[in-house]
């Protein structure tokens, strides 16, 4: 640049146009959405469904697959076309590695925030969510797991609270606000009063701190005046005609998370497949198209518990509950179909049996002090091989360590490569094409401290992409403008 000699009335321009030019372009970038304009280029997806598998790390699906298909074949979930790999940080002023409300809060709404923290970003300011987004736009909206419907993952997409634990502030607002179509899992214990046991009883044998502690009143006969349609059991799912369903099959999880022999139990009252085909086949009515989130739980809890064989007979749940939404997906051609851990568990290897060379690493036995160090189990048979294999874990918590994502459909190409948590929810919130959709009801006002809307309320999707083409057209004009200066000037 220093060669080319200008007048000073030229270079004034120069530097005006080159100012203009760049200036209009980072506006363009900043307003127009951080690198994702691509989303809204490819096919638009009228459905999305999104697969949580809690503590679901790369080693958690290669035990799966062995257990299940063997050593050459893939999950249903590992065959899905594009593959990406997650950054799961949080920001959380204590520690990176992240809990399930704040990755959950991360792809539901695009932000990092802390630990605990559900639909809120790290200034507590409430963010609006991707399935919010869905219903403002019309679709049907639904919500399926494992745990409590009101716990962190489920929860990150349809309320917003500062902690995780205020599980009836949260199913109020699934009934009051949100309004997710379909709501399946377990948790009954939040949604009755003290002394009101439900369908399932108080401090059952199992476990004999579970009981109902609504403090907002029975919660079950205000989503029932609302419209919702409520069940209990398989067979009451299976005749439920909707378009709202309330299903609440447990009191807390819909299994039991103890040490291994001692009563860890996972034989969900109706299945996480079950579930799944209820909420399509509900969800599917509605021609605007819907957005359903799936959380399979036990995974992340039976890692917690360094439980390798429900660890796995959950990731199969969880496999067949994906092959239905891809048969669903293929059938279609128009959803987008996405799976998912919101962090890894347990810091998993999966190992070969072990040898003479290398005896047990397994840390001991309980109350040894290294027994929580690293825990081996197994030898557990490879299907369709004469293979065996051990399961290795390293710590309890949850790691650090990012995560596969799979994924099918409209959009799913945007997935590939290494990215953070939050990209998913503008993959997914692009692809329905609500984008910068303020939430139909609720979502805002309720944090008292906020003081009001997040970022993406500010801008309406209209003058984002008025801003945008401005941006652009201006940007381009400046550009020529200093081509044509540079080339008179030479
Ligand atoms: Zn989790």
């Amino acid at each position: 640049m220093d060669r080319v000699r200008m007048t000073k009335p030229a270079r004034l321009v120069r530097n005006w146009t080159l100012a203009v030019g760049v200036g209009l372009a980072t506006l363009t970038v900043v307003v127009g959405g951080s690198g994702v304009a691509s989303a809204q280029e490819s096919a638009t997806a009228q459905n999305v469904i999104l697969f949580i598998g809690d503590g679901l790390g790369t080693a958690q699906r290669n035990s799966i697959q062995l257990a299940t298909v063997g050593p050459y074949e893939r999950l249903v979930m590992d065959s899905l076309p594009y593959e990406g790999m997650v950054g799961t940080n949080s920001v959380d002023p204590e520690t990176f590695v992240t809990d399930s409300a704040a990755s959950a809060t991360a792809m539901a709404s695009g932000v990092k925030t802390y630990n605990g923290a559900v639909g809120i970003d790290a200034d507590d300011n409430v963010v609006p969510t991707v399935l919010e987004q869905a219903k403002a736009a019309g679709k049907s909206t639904g919500v399926v797991t494992t745990s409590q419907v009101t716990d962190a993952s489920a929860a990150a997409f349809g309320s917003h609270v500062e902690d995780r634990d205020e599980q009836t502030e949260i199913a109020r607002q699934y009934i009051e606000e949100s309004q997710p179509d379909v709501i399946l899992g377990g948790g009954e214990d939040y949604w009755y009063p003290e002394g009101e046991p439900g369908a399932f009883p108080d401090n059952p044998p199992e476990d004999e701190e579970e009981q109902s502690q609504s403090d907002q009143g029975n919660l079950v006969a205000q989503a029932q005046q609302t419209g919702y349609e409520y069940v209990t059991d398989a067979a009451g799912l299976q005749a439920a005609t909707g378009p709202r369903i309330l299903g609440l099959f447990a009191n807390q999880e819909m299994f039991q998370q103890n040490p291994e022999g001692e009563g860890d139990i996972y034989e969900p009252v109706v299945s996480l497949p079950r579930m799944t085909q209820k909420a399509l086949d509900t969800l599917s009515g509605n021609e605007a198209g819907f957005f359903l989130v799936v959380e399979e739980e036990a995974i992340d809890e039976m890692g917690s518990a360094n439980n390798s064989e429900l660890t796995i007979k959950a990731g199969q749940q969880m496999d067949e509950s994906v092959a239905i939404a891809k048969d669903y997906a293929d059938a279609n051609g128009d959803t987008l179909v996405i799976t998912v851990g919101d962090h890894e568990v347990g810091g998993l290897t999966v190992e070969e049996t072990d040898s003479e060379e290398e005896p047990d690493e397994s840390g001991g036995n309980e109350g040894d002090e290294t027994a929580d160090v690293s825990t081996e189990d197994g030898p557990f048979d490879a299907a369709n091989s004469d293979y065996q294999f051990v399961m290795d874990w390293t710590t309890t918590g949850h790691t650090g360590s990012d995560v596969p994502l799979t994924a099918t459909g409209p959009g799913a190409e945007l997935l590939t490569g290494n990215y953070e948590n939050t990209y998913i929810y503008e993959v997914m919130a692009d692809s329905l094409g609500v984008t910068g959709m303020s939430a139909a009801s609720g979502a805002t006002g309720e944090m008292p401290e906020t003081g009001g809307m997040a970022p993406q309320d500010v801008f309406g999707d209209a003058s984002i992409q008025l801003v945008t083409v401005g941006g652009i057209l201006l940007g381009l004009g400046g550009l020529l403008a200093y081509v044509m200066r540079l080339r008179r000037t030479d």
